[in-house]
This record gives C-alpha cells, structure tokens and sequence, in this order.
C-alpha cells in the first residue's frame, strides 16, 4: 500500500497518481526478499587511500627484502597497517585512519631505507677493511 503524500488516501502500489487528489504517490518499496541497496559509503574530504598506502609498504617491503632481507621485513607493520585504514574508514573513523596511515608511512619508510642502511653499513665495512688492510 501506498499512502498519498498530500491527502493522506491509501492506494494499491500499482498506483502512480492518487486518484482523489491527482497527486504523485511515491515509488513502491522493494519488494520483500530483495536485496536491501547498501548505503554508499561516505566519502571523507582527505581521507588517506589505503591503496596508496598499501601498494606503496608491499613495495618497499620488496625492496628492503631484496636488499637487506631481515630488516626489510619491517615493511609488513606498513602492510598490517595501511590494510587497517580501509576498516577504519569503514566505522567512520577518520583519525583511527589517519593514525593507521601515519603508522603505515613510517614502516614504509624504514623499510624503504633498509637498503639504505645496509648500504651504509657495507660502505662502513668496506672502509673498515681498507684501514685495517692500511695500518695492518
Ligand atoms: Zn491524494
């Protein structure tokens, strides 16, 4: 049944106009069983992507494991976290997404560095080695 929005008269749902006043009647509801439309989810104004966040830790989790494996590692905690920012989203939690995205960048970034360090840390040994072989 549909009730008319301007006089109150109730009608079969097959009806489109009331047929007291001329009024339009609303759509019909879905029908029973059917699948309810889900709300689309609210879109917040500078929401951190967690694809952004996520392709971006996988990538330098690959990396820092290619270059310096244990320690690339670190990169998972960027995964683990930029995978929280979506749920986070979805229970309309805009700073626990933004926590999760800050967290995510600074696993993301150590990883990233990992080669970095272990460059480093070869270049210091390989410098190590000269002196040693200098002043043996
Ligand atoms: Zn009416």
């Amino acid at each position: 049944m549909k009730t008319c929005p301007h006089c109150g008269t109730r009608w079969e749902d097959d009806c489109c106009f009331c047929q007291r006043c001329g009024a339009p009647l609303p759509p019909p509801p879905p029908p029973y069983g059917a699948a309810p439309v889900p709300p689309p989810r609210p879109v917040y104004p500078g929401a951190p992507s967690s694809s952004t966040y996520l392709v971006f830790s996988i990538l330098a989790t690959l990396l820092g494991c290619f270059f310096c494996f244990p320690f690339g590692l670190i990169g998972i905690g960027g995964i683990v976290y930029a995978s929280q920012i979506e749920g986070a989203l979805g229970r309309g939690d805009l700073a626990g997404a933004h926590t999760a995205a800050n967290r995510s960048l600074i696993f993301t970034v150590l990883a990233a560095a990992s080669p970095l360090i272990a460059l480093l840390f070869g270049l210091l040994a390989g410098f190590g080695s000269i002196f040693g072989w200098l002043f043996w």
